[in-house]
């Protein structure tokens, strides 16, 4: 008999889920880019228990027809992209097709969705969907996630505190939010409200939602380019420092990465006006072709491959170099928005 076979499609998503769905944050994170990539203007998330009882996101954007509501929940299958053209100029957030599947392999999901005309219902426990019936027509998608690795009883074990996963949902919520000032966020966490942004599109003004009015005060504008990059947001006077990194967002072309050449490059920016083992707050929108970004290199797609990196991390060092020199020059002066 032959040794070698293919995995049942449910064991399979369960081994995808390994990568991309680490912890509780890691749904929000997926869910959430799922709606932006679908045009929502605004997003709720609520959270039970850290989200290990209970993930709720909804939103008002383009909703899944009828049609394509159960490929949805297919591995690799996705509406964002096509061709290996497609593939090499990654616009939205998602693409690999493997959200969706992983976690309904390692959890019981409700999907409840429309794109105004009819709605679908569709309920799916530990990869297998039990029910698509008819729901209500209001426009967008509600994603209930349930019992979350309740058959991965490892991967309970492995997860932190539940204050810690709280605080990682967060974290990438307030990401999020300052990634697309445009859509109004709410985070609630147990009946407590934790993070609401407007959607006025106004980058300071979230900023301020999320780390307080004195700290947006004291941010300025800065705005850059070469021929590849334009890098733009908002970075902290000297005199206003964290502990640690942390409090620095990147995001390339929208997306919130991880990149510590491009940090190290903000920090540089400062010069000598930071005391050692202080860090700078920022918020850096970089945007550049997507023919020059990798983004396919991590199933969280939170690293990315940049071509020209050096010259993006001169680009950034200079700009926050010029930008805080002129505040030097000129104390006091209002920075435009
Ligand atoms: P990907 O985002 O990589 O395409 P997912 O598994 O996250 O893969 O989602 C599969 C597909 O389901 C998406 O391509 C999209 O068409 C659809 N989808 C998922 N979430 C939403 C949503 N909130 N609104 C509209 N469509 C959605
Ligand atoms: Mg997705």
């Amino acid at each position: 008999m032959a040794k070698i076979h293919e995995l049942a499609s449910v064991l399979a998503d369960q081994i995808a889920a390994g990568e991309v769905v680490e912890r509780p944050a890691s749904v929000v994170k997926e869910l959430v880019e799922n709606a932006i990539d679908a045009n929502s203007t605004q997003i709720d998330i609520t959270v039970e228990e850290a989200g290990l009882k209970r993930i709720m996101v909804v939103d008002d954007g383009d909703g899944i027809a009828d049609e394509d509501a159960e490929m949805a929940f297919k591995r690799h299958a996705t509406s964002k992209i096509t061709d290996r053209r497609d593939l090499f100029r990654i616009k939205s957030l998602g693409f690999r097709g493997e959200a969706l599947p992983s976690i309904a392999s390692v959890a019981d999901v409700t999907m409840a969705t429309s794109t105004g005309d009819v709605g679908t219902l569709i309920h799916n426990v530990g990869g297998k969907i039990v029910t698509h019936t008819a729901a209500a027509a209001r426009k967008g998608t509600t994603i209930t996630v349930a019992d979350l690795f309740g058959n991965v009883p490892a991967r309970l074990k492995y997860l932190k505190s539940p204050a810690t996963e709280l605080s990682r949902i967060t974290d990438i919520v307030n990401r999020l939010a300052l990634s697309y000032p445009n859509v109004a966020f709410s985070l609630v966490h147990d009946g407590r409200e934790l993070t609401r942004t407007t959607g006025r599109g106004d980058l300071r003004q979230v900023i301020a939602g999320i780390y307080g009015v004195q700290t947006a005060r004291k941010m300025v504008a800065i705005q850059g380019k070469n021929p590849d990059f334009t890098v733009r947001g908002f970075v902290s006077l000297p005199e206003l420092t964290r502990a640690s990194r942390q409090y620095i967002s990147l995001l390339l072309n929208g997306r919130y990465i991880h990149n510590f050449q491009l940090s190290k490059a903000l920090i540089a920016g400062y010069g000598s006006k930071l005391m050692v083992g202080r860090y700078p707050i920022a918020v850096l929108d970089i945007q550049m072709d997507p023919v020059l970004v990798d983004v396919n290199v991590h199933p969280t797609k939170q690293e990315v491959r940049i071509s020209q990196e050096p010259e993006l991390t001169q680009l950034i060092q200079e700009t926050v170099f010029k930008r805080l020199a002129q505040e030097n020059l000129i104390p006091d002066v209002a920075d435009e928005a």
